[in-house]
């Protein structure tokens, strides 16, 4: 969580906004968290199916995961924050592999049923009507389009732990998220689980991860040996989820045929974020709604669908 997060009041409900935020140094690079680290790429490893042709990485930040895709032909970075995704074109590059975009993933800017995978890690975390995210993923993966998803559980044995002899006033086993700091929410595996379920999602695999999120744990034992120990565990996650972090794989099963081919070009991704017409107009330094005149800016390689300008 960065120090200098704000509730954007142009968007309801509330963005978490990691703009001009040092999370990628300050939490990943300086913060005390390969373990973390290593164990979702070992997780992300065992769900992700080993090609395909376009991914959707909701929440990219500045693409510490992205590596991780690289059996996808195309990957799109989407995050609401232009200075992480620019962190990401830093790392990651320009080439004609990544797409960056800059949107709100209540209003996601794709036209339906386009990508055949999607991930959201460390994201809903911040999301305050996860439902309605969730519902946008839906809509833009395809027919059979596997979903790869990350949250907190708010059911994990240290909250169940402080429940129990009176240090925490919520309840870790109600289904309801808990907002344990502004725009922080933890959930309830089983809350989540039905959602992806009333979504047409089909629930092939649960990870849990984590398991050793202790200071001092961390500090004396090699990383190296939790992080084995750890995805030892993930598989746990079938049986029951008691760690801060779970991964579930959902797969959407829907009847009706979905896109059979990827267009080639980018901009035919796109749909106006406002009122859903597609295709917009290439007008190189921005994409414009022919339905409802919005324009969306196209700068320094990244399509900004957060605010019209
Ligand atoms: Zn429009």
């Amino acid at each position: 969580m960065p120090d200098s997060f704000f509730m954007d009041k142009q968007t309801t409900p509330p963005v978490c906004n990691y703009e001009d935020s040092d999370y990628q140094t300050s939490f990943w690079d300086e913060g005390g968290r390969e373990y973390e680290d290593r164990t979702e790429a070992i997780a992300l490893k065992r769900l992700l199916p080993k090609s395909g042709r376009l991914l959707l990485e909701l929440g990219a930040g500045a693409g510490r995961n992205t590596p991780r895709y690289l059996g996808f032909d195309r990957i799109i970075l989407l995050d609401y924050s232009r200075t992480q995704l620019e962190q990401a074109q830093g790392r990651l590059g320009k080439s004609d592999k990544y797409i960056y975009v800059a949107a709100d993933a209540y209003r996601l800017p794709f036209v339906d049923g386009l990508f055949d995978a999607a991930t959201m890690i460390r994201t809903l975390h911040h999301m305050a009507d996860a439902q309605k995210a969730l519902s946008q993923v839906r809509n833009v993966l395809g027919s059979g389009g596997v979903f790869i998803l990350e949250f907190a559980n708010k059911l994990n044995l240290k909250a169940i732990l402080r429940y129990l002899v009176g240090r925490q006033k919520w309840s870790p086993f109600t289904l309801e998220p808990v907002e344990f700091v502004k725009l922080n929410f933890d959930f309830h595996p089983k809350a989540v689980r039905n959602w992806l379920k009333q979504l047409g999602f089909e629930i092939e695999r649960t990870l849990t991860l984590s398991h050793f999120r202790v200071g001092l744990l961390k500090r004396i034992v090699p990383t190296g040996i939790l992080v084995f120990l750890d995805s030892l565990f993930h598989w746990t996650g079938a049986l029951w989820q008691l760690s801060p972090s779970v991964f579930m794989k959902g797969k959407l099963e829907i009847g009706e045929q979905r896109l059979v081919e990827i267009p080639a070009n980018v901009i035919s991704f796109f749909k106006c974020p406002d009122c859903g017409h597609s295709p917009l107009v290439d007008k190189k330094e921005y994409l414009e709604c022919s339905s409802c005149k919005k324009k969306w800016e196209v700068r320094g390689g990244i399509y900004d669908f957060r605010e019209a300008i």
